[in-house]
């Protein structure tokens, strides 16, 4: 197999990723270590770079973003060797269980074993660090990221990804996102540590351009549907190209999905 994987340090957070592979697509998944705490716990398909990297580096607690199973893929395994996993109340009934995932998902991320998780509580403190749960409903309805505002870091999970989406995951709601954003605006932070791209710099500024993008969006939608146009008819006119992943998802990844959340 021999996965692509690497670690690093950034501004004193450990960093490792690997790449979970789907015919051309590779896909990169970053894990945050801050002193003895992990956030997210990467893709079952990543398990052997994950372990090689942090079996010698057992975290004592792991902080969940989310329930998607390219985030808490070794939860369980992490579970049994001892370390305790923390959760979005939303998802601990739900961890409990393994889902059936679709094909492609299981191809490409692998199994999301059942886990017992604790909820977060507000704030997790860390021997040097102190961070703080904030609710970010959107990408799913229960997201949480945290932040460590003497630093300035936020860790995202999935709920940043890019500035300019051209398609969404089934959970997501924009017009949550966009409510979500705004909160997140008020924050004291600068930089984003997203799941999928690694440390961002200028956090706030990628954030105002994924709301303005999203609110001219939005405007967009709502000129066209006062033309009288179906929701189908305006993702035709806005997305006319539809990307690979959307059929191969059988649209769980869309763009009508966003026209549909925009509201
Ligand atoms: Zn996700």
């Amino acid at each position: 197999m021999g996965a692509k994987w690497g670690c690093g340090e950034f501004e004193g957070v450990t960093i490792w990723w690997g790449e979970a592979r789907l015919l051309t697509y590779g896909l990169k998944v970053y894990v945050y270590g801050v002193d003895e705490v992990l956030i997210d716990a990467a893709s079952w398909s990543l398990r052997r770079p994950f372990w090689r990297f942090f079996d010698k580096r057992l975290p004592k607690k792991v902080l969940l973003t989310h329930l998607h199973e390219d985030h808490c893929g070794n939860a369980g395994e992490l579970a049994k060797r001892g370390v305790q996993i923390l959760a979005p109340e939303s998802a601990i009934k739900e961890a409990r269980v393994e889902p059936r995932l679709p094909l492609y998902r299981r191809l490409i991320w692998g199994r999301r074993p059942a886990f017992e998780a604790a909820p977060l509580p507000g704030i997790v403190n860390t021997e040097r660090h102190a961070l703080r749960v904030v609710p970010v409903p959107g990408h799913t309805a229960g997201d949480v990221a945290f932040l460590e505002e003497k630093e300035g870091w936020l860790f995202t999970g999935d709920f940043f990804l890019t500035a300019k989406p051209r398609l969404i995951f089934r959970d997501e709601d924009l017009s949550v996102t966009i409510s979500s954003i705004e909160d997140i605006l008020r924050l004291p932070f600068r930089l984003i540590l997203d799941a999928h791209e690694g440390p961002l710099q200028d956090g706030p500024a990628l954030f105002q351009k994924k709301r303005d993008y999203l609110l001219e969006l939005r405007d967009r939608v709502e000129a066209l549907r006062k033309e009288g146009l179906s929701d189908i008819e305006i993702d035709r006119r806005l997305f006319p190209k539809k990307p690979l992943i959307t059929r191969v998802s059988k649209g769980e990844w869309s763009s009508l999905h966003m026209v549909k959340t925009l509201r």
